[in-house]
């Protein structure tokens, strides 16, 4: 049994990873963000560092079924709003070769 590093599912390949690992998306009132340090409030949902997970998971309907959002608020996955999320998260994962470990 694993108790230092949970797992989370990610939503574009399905398949468990360490959260550390991971990126989180948080469902927040304003909107979608990515929560780049993990703790960000709202419902998350999780991604593989990878451009193939990114672009598998960040789709309307799964993504608002993983985050509970109403039909009514369905403008939260609005295809701009998911084109603007892959560039931002795609960036990040170009920049992390650059990062220290330390500051994931
Ligand atoms: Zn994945």
């Amino acid at each position: 049994m694993e108790k230092r590093t949970p797992l989370r599912t990610c939503i574009g390949c399905r398949k468990k990873a360490p959260k550390p690992s991971m990126f989180r998306l948080a469902c927040m009132a304003g909107g979608i963000r990515v929560d780049i340090r993990q703790r960000l409030e709202g419902r998350g949902v999780y991604l593989c560092r990878n451009r193939a997970c990114v672009e598998r998971g960040l789709k309307a309907k799964p993504l608002a079924y993983a985050l509970r959002i109403p039909a009514s608020r369905q403008k939260m996955v609005a295809y701009e709003v998911l084109e603007g999320l892959k560039r931002e998260v795609k960036k990040l994962i170009g920049e992390e070769m650059d990062i220290p470990k330390k500051e994931i």
